[in-house]
């Protein structure tokens, strides 16, 4: 056979998005077959995603966006989807929610070269290639959560570019200019007697607080952040915190205020997406510190607040280390094992140099770090402190 190629092989002369596509037409949205779709000359996302995944369902309409705007200003850019969906009526209407083409969901010989020449392992991903083919990034679906359209071409020099430009908006970072991202000043925060000026926060350490009513690990996170707010406050510490709304609803917003003792950010998307986008927040809940300088002091505030409670304030490395310390010295007066009611098999005290690691406690359902108790073979951990209210034995 040698010399003959095998069908899967780009064919001959050509080179180019054809010989990484090698099919001559794919399938628009509303169903069409396109074919020779005009790809030539443009950087070309290949989109693997799958309706059934969430982290697709939400990452398509970041990537959409992006796209509209690119398309509006004339840049070269085309994005194919190459779905991972089971059966053709996901497929379809997963497509019917982008604006692009894909591969025919039929062809999973396509499918599956593909899959296997980027080596696709998790979705979603983004393989953004050169007019010429080359890969120009091997998974850019991170960049455009972060950046957007900015994002574009999304060459090794444009991320390198990205990235100085955050690193100098860091170094300069101010409580104030945080509240006049992409142009939107906001001078007052809303709280419980009115409007409170953004100045008279300067100088405190300052928790931004990215919530949504509806949303179960928000709610249970507040009651803990509130817990630990008020302890803070009556210690005096200089301390505050602002609601960042992710809220999609206004009767959420309202709500959440109601629930929180502390101020927030009125319910008008823009500034609190700018905030969101600007800190990169994947997830709600989570809580930023601003340090009294103005400075990010932690993105991880929730997780902090999980393991220390107000012992994390004021949330520096130095305070982290400390507690770490203390936590170390702690562990060894907690039992070495013991039983758990919500599970059947004894739990052991690990560390996180002892197999332990980032978990969710399967008994308060927070984010835990470090000291846990754990059964390894069932991955069931909770807190040391949770670990208590079932006693031992
Ligand atoms: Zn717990
Ligand atoms: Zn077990």
């Amino acid at each position: 056979m040698a010399g003959v190629p095998e069908a899967d092989e780009a064919p001959e002369g050509g080179g180019g998005i054809r010989s990484v596509l090698t099919i001559g037409s794919l399938v628009s949205p509303s169903g069409n077959e396109v074919h020779f779709p005009e790809l030539d000359g443009k950087i070309i996302g290949l989109y693997f995603a799958a309706n059934w995944y969430p982290k697709c369902e939400a990452f398509t309409p970041v990537l959409a966006a992006a796209y509209q705007q690119l398309k509006g200003r004339g840049a070269g850019f085309e994005v194919v989807l190459v779905s991972c969906d089971e059966d053709r009526p996901s497929f379809e209407r997963f497509h019917r929610t982008m604006p692009w083409l894909a591969v025919p969901f039929g062809d999973l010989r396509c499918k599956k070269r593909l899959s296997g020449r980027f080596q696709v392992e998790g979705i979603p991903r983004l393989v953004v290639l050169a007019p010429d083919g080359e890969v120009v990034h091997p998974d850019a679906a991170d960049l455009v959560h972060r950046y957007g359209e900015g994002a574009f071409p999304f060459s090794a020099a444009r991320v390198a570019e990205l990235e100085a430009d955050d690193q100098r908006k860091y170094a300069s970072q101010t409580l104030e200019k945080l509240f006049s991202v992409d142009g939107i000043k906001k001078e007052f925060v809303t709280g419980g007697n009115g409007q409170v000026p953004i100045s008279s926060l300067v100088g405190k350490t300052v928790g931004l607080y990215f919530s949504a009513h509806q949303c179960a690990p928000c709610m249970k996170f507040t009651a803990k952040l509130a817990g630990m707010y008020s302890s803070l406050k009556g210690k005096a510490e200089d301390f505050e915190i602002v609601y960042v709304p992710m809220d999609k609803e206004e009767d959420g917003y309202l709500r959440s205020c109601s629930d929180m003792p502390w101020l927030a950010l009125p319910y008008d998307g823009a500034p609190s997406r700018a905030l969101a986008r600007y800190f990169d927040v994947r997830e709600i809940p989570t809580l930023v510190v601003v340090g009294p300088d103005g400075k990010t002091v932690t993105r991880d505030g929730r997780n902090l607040v999980n393991l220390y409670f107000d012992m994390a304030f004021p949330f520096t490395d130095a305070q982290i280390r400390l507690r770490q310390e203390a936590e170390d010295k702690a562990a060894k007066g907690f039992p070495q094992s013991l039983r758990h009611r919500g599970h059947r098999h004894e739990l052991s005290i690990v560390s996180e140099k002892s197999g332990g690691g980032p978990y969710i406690c399967c008994e308060c359902e927070e984010q835990g770090l470090g000291w846990a108790y754990q059964c390894i073979a069932c991955g069931y951990e909770i807190h040391l402190r949770c670990g208590g209210s079932a006693g031992t034995g």
